[in-house]
């Protein structure tokens, strides 16, 4: 996907690139409500510049992305700006992407999609072949810290149409990827009831 005005349709458990120019908008949906989407960003016109969450952290002091925040790269420039949050805050940035290595750790027996095969898929498409998985920003994600610093990612209860609206402050390659999530864990839900659905993607 490149070029203006485009639309497209991530399908469940895939991923997908699309190109920004920098101070174009464009906006990912979750219209099923409660998929969360890896969104991944990097530096079109050099990819081992890319989007890091804990470079963010600096600049935000906030460990959720919240509407009005600049995403760092991971040389500490601006990347991306959270211009518009259409899901009532419910974000993650904490957890890393999800792999074939963690779905083995619970269970899983055979391959599994991930949003980093999702990833590193996308990137060969665009002609690059990349060794290193940048940690994400989860949109839709509702993973949360308690006060004695422990994790909980109760039932996700984004709604259906829910969206976040981004500008890229520079020339772009995003990836979003539909996390391929589908296995039941207690007390611990990325997508809800553990049925990944499509995103959707419009540069605007
Ligand atoms: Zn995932």
């Amino acid at each position: 996907m490149s070029g203006s005005k485009q639309k497209a349709i991530v399908p469940a458990k895939e991923g997908r690139a699309f190109h920004v120019k920098k101070g174009q908008h464009f906006r990912i949906t979750t219209p099923h409500g409660g998929q969360g989407s890896d969104f991944f960003a990097y530096n079109a016109h050099s990819v081992a510049e890319w989007l890091s969450p804990m470079h963010t952290w600096h600049l935000t002091r906030s460990l959720r992305p919240r509407a009005g925040d600049v995403f760092l790269t991971r040389f500490r420039r601006p990347i991306v700006r959270f211009v518009e949050d259409g899901a009532d805050g419910i974000h993650d940035m904490l957890l890393s992407a999800c792999d074939q290595f963690r779905y083995e750790l619970i269970g899983v027996t055979g391959p599994h999609a991930s949003c980093s095969d999702n990833l590193m898929t996308a990137m060969r498409r665009e002609g690059y072949e990349i060794s290193t998985i940048p940690q994400p920003v989860n949109f839709f994600c509702n993973t949360n810290v308690r006060q004695d610093g422990t994790l909980e990612a109760p039932g996700n209860n984004v709604k259906a149409g829910a969206y976040v609206v981004l500008e890229s402050l520079i020339d772009t390659i995003c990836i979003v990827s539909s996390c391929p999530f589908d296995v039941v864990v207690d007390d611990w839900e990325i997508n809800r009831d553990s049925r990944p659905t499509e995103l959707e993607v419009e540069v605007i």
